[in-house]
């Protein structure tokens, strides 16, 4: 199994202000924890989990010099632990040394972008002119996008953001070529999938299930393989705010071709792992 969305922090939040000044992921999203999660204790979890791989992503960073120092923390992470880890690397179109750091990034074994947060990174999802030099890179490698999606219902939580659908589908009709994977069922996207110009335009989405048990019933795993397919649904935890366990427990009753689908195949195909 592969947990395809799971975060690890060079340090301290509020050492990392310390060292790298102001930054809005640390001073929304981490306000009352103090704690770098780190490698090792990702490792432990998935050993608990019987979770082979997990990909690392980075956050939605706006301070350029934290951008760099997570992005090599994960590439150091994976040199480590290269059989169990998969780098992911932030990106923020808004830095003009951004092409270059995706470039080293992706030549030191970065496997995709993400997780980005645009309402954070203050990143507009339907200019084309911010976006398409890293969408083109990205689809040259042949490398996928992990983008925070969020939905206009429902309790709010730090870091909610206001990604929604509706902006979300303005950058998917942009970049029809790109592999975009929408983070927490893409905000509710996926329900619009039953439109049949919305599946059309999202042919290369799909849907994770990070911080799935926070959102939505349990019942949301049969109701979206029902509309999309599980060949489009990508099992991610979001640890350390969820552990795999409960979102495993979730879709313990699902077909055995779906669970294997969700767990391992469509990401597998999608990185082109073996
Ligand atoms: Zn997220």
């Amino acid at each position: 199994m592969i947990d395809s969305h799971t975060h690890i922090l060079p340090n301290k939040p509020n050492k990392l202000i310390e060292e790298f000044g102001e930054e809005k992921v640390l001073l929304e999203m981490f306000s009352n924890e103090q704690k770098a999660t780190t490698p090792e204790e990702l490792l432990k979890s998935m050993s608990l989990s019987n979770i082979k791989k997990s990909i690392i992503l980075g956050y939605g960073w706006t301070n350029f010099n934290l951008l760099q120092a997570s992005n090599q923390f994960n590439l150091d992470a994976f040199k480590k632990n290269p059989s169990k880890l998969i780098p992911f690397f932030s990106i923020n179109p808004m830095f003009k040394e951004n092409l270059q750091e995706m470039e080293k990034c992706i030549n030191l074994g970065g496997k995709g972008a993400g997780e980005i947060h645009p309402s954070i990174q203050e990143l507009d999802m339907d200019n084309e002119n911010i976006w398409k030099d890293s969408l083109k890179l990205l689809e040259e490698n042949s490398l996928p996008i992990i983008i925070h999606a969020s939905e206009p219902a429902g309790h709010l939580y730090p870091g909610k953001g206001n990604t929604y659908p509706e902006n979300i589908y303005k950058f998917i009709k942009l970049f029809p070529g790109n592999t975009i994977i929408l983070a927490h069922w893409g905000g509710g996207l996926l329900f619009y999938e039953l439109m049949k110009e919305v599946k059309e335009i999202s042919k290369n989405v799909y849907y994770d299930t990070a911080a799935s048990s926070f959102l939505y019933n349990p019942k949301i795993f049969e109701i979206a393989i029902e509309i999309v397919g599980s060949e489009k649904i990508i099992f991610g935890s979001d640890f350390p705010i969820l552990s795999p366990n409960r979102i495993l427990e979730e879709m313990k009753n699902l077909k055995e071709q779906d669970l294997m689908n969700i767990t391992e195949k469509n990401i597998k195909s999608i990185l082109n792992l073996n």
